[in-house]
């Protein structure tokens, strides 16, 4: 059961991104939002008792360079017109994946401002769950983009409860490794960063691997656990338990900063995982139970229909709302139009072969095991009894 989030929730109105557009043959959609909005809305769930529905207020560029670079920012800003110019190459801007489009400026200052916003509603103690479903720029680095982002809003959510001398726990379950989020805060213990994902080995960014442990005073606070291409949900409930729960118990943080990406389900076009509702649900609920704030982000997820229903059941569970399965007609309409069934708003359940399994199985194993060896006995966490109690 929930600990400490009684009441007051708040949800941000991710409104205005429908004029930012990546270009036609980018996966990035950002009419996810939107989408995204309309379930919420069908079911009720933007006008709750105790939870705010809020506009964000305008990020400014001095909040950009508590991480960010200058040098950089002022790149960014001069990109705002959408003219390609050679000196980006160096800030990894340009054709591909981080695209110079008009408004790409003002798109990362919206991202921000929802985020920040977010952010400060925990730290004025006017809310203590928030979600922005159009936040969560894992990979951006303090002085280059990648990964489709520009500016890390989670870091800088991350710097500003720091300055509220708050400690904050950081955990991803988006399926690319949270590279940026680490980088930023790889040399401090006050900011633990635990990333699941796909291997650096099959999927972009290459990174995330269980040695990437911190250094200095960090080293013990970078925690990653990466999964087999075609991890099912019961590997990776198993594997957010192991690591999750004894983690959150021992570090006991002001707040979970978390990024509920979506692209670890079966259906999303980008990454190789066999995850369904079900086992995002079951991280969801974890957090749920063990954050006593919570700030939550989007992140990512390229089919979306898919983060409509995912953030849409993920808020239900901030809120303690149980929804029911059956999805409003029109939006079962509108996915049908676009070549997408959908069983409702849970998925059915998957399977997988019992030869893959095993293999999959083995890898998380090791993953796991790793990270007890080497992070939990500086963390002093304590195992229970059992299958790993051979390696301490
Ligand atoms: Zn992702």
């Amino acid at each position: 059961m929930a600990k400490n989030i009684p009441k007051g929730t708040a949800l941000l109105n991710p409104e205005g991104f429908e004029r930012f557009n990546y270009g036609p043959e980018h996966p990035l959609k950002w009419e996810r939002v939107s989408y995204a909005m309309e379930l919420i809305e069908a079911y009720g769930l933007d006008s709750l008792e105790d939870s705010l529905f809020v506009s964000h207020e305008p990020a400014e560029i001095g909040d950009l360079l508590s991480y960010h670079d200058e040098e950089y920012i002022n790149a960014l800003m001069e990109a705002n017109d959408g003219v390609m110019r050679d000196s980006y190459s160096k800030y990894n801007m340009g054709p591909g994946d981080n695209p110079v489009f008009p408004g790409v400026f003002d798109f990362s200052m919206t991202v921000t401002g929802c985020t920040l916003t977010a952010a400060r509603l925990i730290g004025e103690k006017r809310a203590n769950a928030v979600f922005n479903i159009a936040g969560g720029m894992h990979h951006a680095m303090r002085d280059r983009a990648s990964g489709f982002c520009f500016i890390n809003d989670i870091a800088l959510a991350i710097q500003y409860f720091l300055e509220k001398k708050m400690k904050v726990m950081y955990v991803d379950i988006d399926a690319h490794h949270g590279d940026g989020v680490q980088a930023a805060f790889y040399d401090t213990n006050k900011v633990l960063t635990l990333s699941f994902h796909e291997s650096g080995r099959s999927l972009f960014p290459g990174t995330g691997f269980t040695d990437e442990v911190g250094e200095g005073s960090g080293r013990g606070y970078s925690i990653n656990v990466p999964l087999r291409y075609g991890t099912d949900d019961s590997t990776f409930i198993w594997a957010f338990d192991e690591i999750f729960i004894p983690t959150v118990e021992k570090f006991r943080p002001d707040v979970l900063v978390s990024l509920l990406g979506c692209d670890m389900m079966l259906t999303d076009p980008l990454a190789n995982l066999n995850l369904t509702s079900q086992g995002y649900l079951h991280a969801v609920s974890r957090m749920r139970e063990y954050a006593n704030k919570w700030l939550a982000l989007g992140g990512g997820g390229y089919n979306q229909f898919n983060t409509s229903r995912l953030w849409t059941l993920a808020w239900a569970v901030m809120n303690d709302l149980d929804l029911p399965d059956e999805l409003p007609e029109d939006f079962r309409e509108k996915a049908k139009s676009q070549g997408f069934q959908l069983p409702g708003l849970r998925d059915d359940p998957y399977r997988l072969g019992e030869w893959r399994k095993q293999e999959i199985m083995a890898e998380a194993q090791k993953s796991v095991r790793n990270v007890k060896r080497d992070i939990f006995s500086i963390l002093k966490i304590k195992t229970k009894k059992g299958f790993f109690d051979d390696l301490f």
